[in-house]
């Protein structure tokens, strides 16, 4: 089969695409320049014809998608920014939101063969700020965050706004789906990821501009940009890329899977717990506290994974071996 990826040159896609190509599927990636595509088109050349990479300057324009989605069999839509440099909310929710709407219309008028469509949502459109533990499930929408961004707008914290826009870009999707019942020859999963940690093979030439999520490990496990209290205190949960990868690849192969959005997490942590980790692969970590006892510590957000185990059936990496990987990468990128 054939798999059409959008944003395939970002952390995650990059993993995604390897796991199709391993797999066996041909894959289609979509990038937003050619200089995008050239680093993309490097790296998968050992797997000949079987990737290609095409360009979508604007995932918000109408009829975006449509030449790109007629000959294949499944879509795996992750474009979509993520970033805390937002002023005004719809610098997010405009390409969240619009990215998605723009792949499924295409899906649905030019898709002839796609048979499933999954987009990377993310927790961010699950959890609610909580002050006390919560174990959350696939039936938990993080309504307000969209509140916040209605009532403060600019002044909406940057996780809200971000939360704000895989909510609503989760919810548009689910929309689309239930407007277009009956004339749809796909069924949508949605996959709902916590931080997500791993090995880089995207392009990246320094730590600053690495994607959201490393570029938090990056600074907190080497440069001291945490507190030791923080530490100690600050944590959610967490699923190694490729695991996620992994899960993206179930996500079209498993019949069941349709009409379901899915909480893929590995577990908890503190970034003390990760910290500790990385210290057995390399001296030079942030200060540690001494004081951390990991069976001590409260984690408020947790996540249900029962169904990504019964639906998916992935089995997680530690974060042993998430945490050696991505040390040995920096290494290898001569960051540490
Ligand atoms: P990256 O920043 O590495 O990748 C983001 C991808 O989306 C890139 O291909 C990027 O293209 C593209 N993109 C961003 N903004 C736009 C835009 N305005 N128009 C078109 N394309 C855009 O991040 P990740 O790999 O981490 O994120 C991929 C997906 O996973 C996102 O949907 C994110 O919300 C989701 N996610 C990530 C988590 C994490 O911890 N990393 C956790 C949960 C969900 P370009 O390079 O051209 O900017």
């Amino acid at each position: 089969g054939k798999v059409l990826v959008t944003g395939a040159n970002g952390f995650i896609a990059m993993w995604v695409v390897k796991a199709l190509l391993d797999q066996g599927y041909l894959v289609r990636g979509t990038v937003r320049s050619p200089s995008k595509a050239k680093h993309v088109r490097e790296v998968f050349s050992c797997y000949g014809d079987k990737f290609e990479a095409v360009i979508v300057e604007d995932i918000t324009k109408p009829g975006a998608f449509d030449e790109y989605v007629k000959d294949v069999d499944a879509i795996e839509h992750t474009a979509s920014p993520f970033h805390a440099k937002a002023d005004d909310p719809d610098e997010l929710i405009v390409p969240a939101v619009q990215g998605t709407t723009r792949i499924l219309e295409s899906a649905l008028a030019h898709g002839t063969n796609v048979k499933r469509v999954a987009i990377t949502s993310s927790v961010a459109a699950v959890l609610q700020i909580q002050a006390t533990p919560h174990v959350f499930t696939e039936a938990d929408w993080n309504d307000a965050s969209i509140v916040e961004v209605r009532e403060k707008g600019v002044q909406a914290s940057q996780g809200g706004k971000y939360c704000a826009s895989k909510t609503l870009a989760e919810k548009a999707a689910w929309e689309f789906v239930e407007k277009n019942k009956g004339k749809l020859g796909w069924d949508l999963v949605a996959l709902n990821p916590p931080y997500v940690f791993g090995p880089a093979i995207h392009e990246v030439d320094a730590p600053e501009v690495l994607n959201e999520s490393l570029r938090d490990w990056f600074f907190t496990v080497f440069k001291g940009s945490k507190t030791k209290e923080q530490l100690s205190s600050m944590g959610s949960c967490w699923v190694d890329v490729r695991d996620l990868a992994e899960a993206h690849v179930l996500a079209i192969k498993k019949q069941d899977a349709g009409g379901e959005r899915i909480i893929v997490s590995a577990g908890t942590f503190k970034w003390q717990d990760i910290v500790d980790v990385a210290h057995k692969f390399y001296p030079n970590v942030s200060p540690m506290d001494e004081t951390y006892d990991p069976k001590t510590a409260t984690h408020i957000i947790q996540y249900n994974t029962e169904k990504a185990a019964q639906l998916l059936g992935i089995k997680y990496r530690s974060m042993e071996e998430d945490t050696k990987d991505i040390v040995e990468d920096f290494k290898a990128k001569g960051w540490i």
